[in-house]
This record gives C-alpha cells, sequence and structure tokens, in this order.
C-alpha cells in the first residue's frame, strides 16, 4: 500500500487526477501524521476538516470530468502568519491569540482555488522574528532532524520553522513560508527540503500580518525543486489589493525546468567567503560549483562589496518597520486585552502590549522606535536606506557578469534549542548569507545539498535577477539532480 504522506505535490497532484488514488485517501493519512506528530509542536491548530473538503471537492470535480486545479487533492501546511477566514492566525504571538480573521489572504485564497486543503496553521517564531522557532507564544518547534546516533534536538530553522518541520517530517506535502530576511531559505536549509522567495512583489501580501513590509514576501516550501515551482505558481499573481503588487504574468516555471546550463554563467561572491567558516559549509560550497560546472555552467568570481553592511542595515530596516507594523496590536481591535480594574485607554495599550509580546518582539519595537525617533532617523534610519541601496547595486552590477550566483544558505548546520537564545546577536547571524538579497528583492532559493558529519542537512542558495525566478529553480534542480539528497529524518516522534 503506498504511504501517501511520502509523496510530493507534484505526485499527489497527478496521482489523483489519474485516478490512481482519491485525494480523501491522501488527506486522511496527512490527519493521521498531523495528529501523531505533537511531539514535533508544527502546528498551532489542526484543521483536518478544510483539508478533506478540499479533497473531496478534489474527487468530485474529477468524477464530474472537471478540469483539475494545479494543486488539486494537496494536502499542505499554512504558515500562522497567513490569515485564514474563520481560523485563529496569531502569528505565533499571544497579542493575537482568539484572532479568526473575516477574510482570507490573497496567497492562500490561491491556493485553495488551486484545489489544495489546509491541514492546519503552522507554528512560527513570534511575528516570523528569529532563526530557531523557539520565539513563539505557543512553544518551541522540535525538527524531526537529530544528529546521527544523538537523541538531543536539534531546531528547525526559523522564523518558518512549523513549515520546515512539517515538510521535512512528511506531515504534509508542502507548505507556505514567508521571508522577511531569510524565514523561508534557513529553515529549508536546517531541514533538508527546498524553498524559494520569489523576487519582491510576486506574491500578495494581502492578509499576511506584516512584520517588515519592504521586505517581506511569502514562497512555498516543499521537498523538490519541481513542487516549489508548481506551488509558486498557484501562490504568485497581482493583486491590486497589495499596492507593492507585481503586475506581471506568472511564468509557468514548471513547464518550463532544466538543469541544463550550458551557456549560463554562476557569480561566486568573493566576500561570502567569511574568516572562521565552518569547513562542512565550505566543502558543500566547493560541491555546489562542481554540481553546477557539471550541468554545463561556467563558474566566475563576483564581488558584491558591501555584504558586510548587509545584516546591519536589514537590523535596522527589519525592526523600523516592525515597530511601525505593529503599532496596531492595542487591545482595541484584535485578539489579547488586558484591561486592568480602573484603567484608561493608555493603561490598556500598555497593559496589552507589555503582557502581549514576547522578548525578541519587544526588543525590535524598542530598536525600531530608537532608530525611527527624531533625533537619531538620520543617523540611522535614512543612512540604512542609503546602505541598501549600495547593496541592490553590488547585485545590479555583477548581473553583467553573471546569470545567477551560488553562495551557502546558512553559515553553520542547524545547533541545538537554547544554543543562541541568550544572545540576539549570534541568532541573526544566522541570515548573514540570505539578508543581502532579501535587501535587493530578488529571487532566492535553498536546496538542499548534502549531510554534515554529523548526519545534519546543509543547503545551497541560489541568488537570481529580478524576475528570473526560472533561472534560479533550473539552477536549484542542476544541484537537486547531482546532489541527490533523498534523506529522510529518522521517525522517532
Ligand atoms: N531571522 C530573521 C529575523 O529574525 C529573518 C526573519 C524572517 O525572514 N522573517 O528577522
Amino acid at each position: 500500500m503506498t504511504d501517501f504522506t511520502q509523496l510530493g505535490v507534484k505526485a499527489i497532484r497527478d496521482g489523483v487526477a489519474g485516478g490512481d488514488f482519491t485525494a480523501r485517501e491522501v488527506a486522511e493519512s496527512f490527519n493521521a501524521a498531523v495528529e501523531g506528530a505533537a511531539a514535533l509542536n508544527a502546528f498551532i491548530v489542526a484543521t483536518p476538516d478544510h483539508a478533506l473538503a478540499a479533497a473531496d471537492a478534489a474527487d468530485t470535480a474529477r468524477a464530474e470530468g472537471k478540469t483539475l486545479g494545479k494543486m488539486a487533492g494537496v494536502p499542505i501546511g499554512m504558515k500562522d502568519l497567513f490569515c485564514t477566514r474563520g481560523v485563529q492566525s496569531a502569528a505565533a504571538s499571544h497579542i493575537l491569540e482568539g484572532f479568526k480573521p473575516q477574510y482570507e489572504s490573497t496567497v492562500s485564497q490561491n491556493l485553495w482555488d488551486a484545489g489544495a486543503g489546509m491541514l492546519g496553521k503552522l507554528n512560527m517564531d513570534e511575528f516570523a522574528m528569529g532563526s530557531s522557532n523557539e520565539t513563539s507564544y505557543f512553544g518551541n518547534v522540535t525538527s524531526p532532524w537529530r544528529k546521527s546516533g544523538s537523541n538531543t534536538d536539534t531546531v528547525p530553522g526559523g522564523s518558518s520553522g512549523g513549515s520546515s518541520a512539517a515538510v521535512a517530517a512528511r506531515l504534509c506535502a508542502a507548505a507556505t513560508g514567508t521571508d522577511t530576511g531569510g524565514s523561508i531559505r534557513q529553515p529549508a536549509a536546517f531541514t533538508g527540503i527546498c524553498g524559494i522567495k520569489p523576487t519582491y512583489g510576486r506574491c500578495s501580501r494581502w492578509g499576511v500580518v506584516a512584520f517588515a513590509s519592504s521586505l517581506d514576501q511569502a514562497g512555498p516550501m516543499a521537498r523538490s525543486v519541481e513542487d516549489c515551482a508548481i506551488m509558486l505558481e498557484a501562490m504568485a499573481g497581482f493583486d491590486p489589493k497589495d499596492s507593492t503588487s507585481l503586475d506581471r504574468e506568472v511564468p509557468e516555471w514548471s513547464a518550463h525546468l532544466s538543469g541544463d546550463l550550458t551557456g549560463k554563467k554562476i557569480g561566486i561572491p568573493r566576500e561570502y567567503s567569511m574568516d572562521g567558516m565552518d569547513a562542512e559549509i565550505l566543502a558543500s560550497w566547493e560541491r555546489g560549483k562542481e554540481w553546477l560546472r557539471d550541468a554545463g555552467a561556467e563558474i566566475v568570481d563576483i564581488s558584491l562589496p558591501h555584504t558586510k553592511y548587509a545584516l546591519p542595515t536589514y537590523y535596522i530596516i527589519a525592526p523600523a518597520e516592525a515597530s511601525s507594523n505593529l503599532a496596531r496590536y492595542d487591545g482595541v481591535r484584535y485578539g489579547l486585552r488586558d484591561l486592568p480594574e480602573g484603567a484608561g485607554l493608555q493603561d490598556m495599550y500598555a497593559a496589552t502590549r507589555a503582557e502581549g509580546f514576547g522578548d525578541e518582539v519587544k526588543r525590535r519595537i524598542l530598536i525600531g522606535t530608537y532608530v525611527l525617533s527624531a533625533g537619531f532617523y538620520d543617523a540611522y534610519y535614512n543612512q540604512a536606506q542609503k546602505v541598501r541601496t549600495l547593496v541592490s547595486q553590488d547585485f545590479a552590477n555583477v548581473w553583467a557578469e553573471c546569470d545567477a550566483i551560488l553562495a551557502p544558505t546558512t553559515p553553520t548546520a542547524a545547533f541545538a534549542p537554547g544554543a543562541q537564545s541568550d544572545n540576539p546577536l549570534a541568532m541573526y547571524l544566522n541570515d548573514v548569507f540570505a539578508v543581502p538579497a532579501s535587501l535587493a528583492g530578488l529571487p532566492a532559493m535553498s536546496v538542499p545539498a548534502m549531510l554534515n558529519g554529523d548526519g545534519l542537512p546543509l543547503g545551497l542558495q541560489l541568488i537570481g535577477k529580478p524576475f528570473d525566478e526560472q533561472g534560479v529553480l533550473n539552477a536549484g534542480l542542476a544541484i537537486q539532480e547531482r546532489a541527490g539528497f533523498d534523506h529522510a529524518p529518522e521517525k522517532w516522534w
């Protein structure tokens, strides 16, 4: 008997369409897998009925001979940052606990329109701030991966750590993620799966809880490049409700996938080789170059001179935007309200925010408010905006020399829970290779490369020109075809 939970997006969709099995059988298997994986804490809310209803709709459509959607019958997980009608959408924060939106985010609606079903809302770092899924009000997510021969837990990355854990553990065929400065790519790398952040503006931000609006982008997380391509086609598209939405056709990326890179140039940014870099990360990068060369590409040396300023710039701009976006959580409109006896309006704001936000979120609000304050605005925020332009120009300059860029996704493999929680700066360094592409709004993807000596996955990152998701996916495919990464975590949960 087929274990449906081992199947990805394409295999399920094609199997349902071809009558090999029903979407209901598939949804039932995944619902059971979700129920059996409480130890991972990947889901905040399970929605088995949503998954079953979508499956029945797909089975009925097939029986009636109707055309099936791109994702018909595919059960997915939805990051808790997306507003889903009638289902708690809390961004893993206490301040939004109990908030059930009256509306559906554009991206999730696009996925339901394509025939996907929702298994539940995935845990994440609170308001998408974090790299280890340890800032969620609803508890840490535990990665299904452990070092070989060890039963010590590792973190699934963050902020889309529920998404990465669930996809790696076969609790869903794929999941949505969001990436502001690495939150799709870093967790994908930590858990041996693929994830792509498209060009800024490809996926509507409407109905997605805002963190840093000029950086936030949704994208798919799945176990193959092709599954990512299919799901991104379903998620992306122009949306008049998002003023930064790209008014461009969504290409059929999945139909044009090719791992043949003949004639392509892949840039290796000199500045991404940093002092004291992990030897196994360096080795995986070398392997990546060999694989791309084998696929027909020419490897060229490039320079992105402002790389070292990217992370500090991000940690001014992202908190600045967050402090402004999070001002709306005041105890009046959504979720939590803490109204002490005899309190006035200001007291209610203060009490609600003091109780509703976790430490990392408060840290970002404080930094953001400071860098936007009248006395420091020019020194920090304005300066950061200028440096952001320089980082973007670095990339714009190298497109004359290469078609895409290869880099590591992360500076290390997954670490143990608690290992970096007392040191915010160490935690922020997780995204040192991810943040530059975010500041420049470029499409970027992580694909699994290999296991390190401890048996933990390492990912490689591909960064592309604006709107060239195809180039990123194709280079990702070339690596996938050669890396032959078919490792799955051993089930212990
Ligand atoms: N880890 C980074 C941060 O904490 C990126 C988060 C994200 O991309 N949402 O801000």
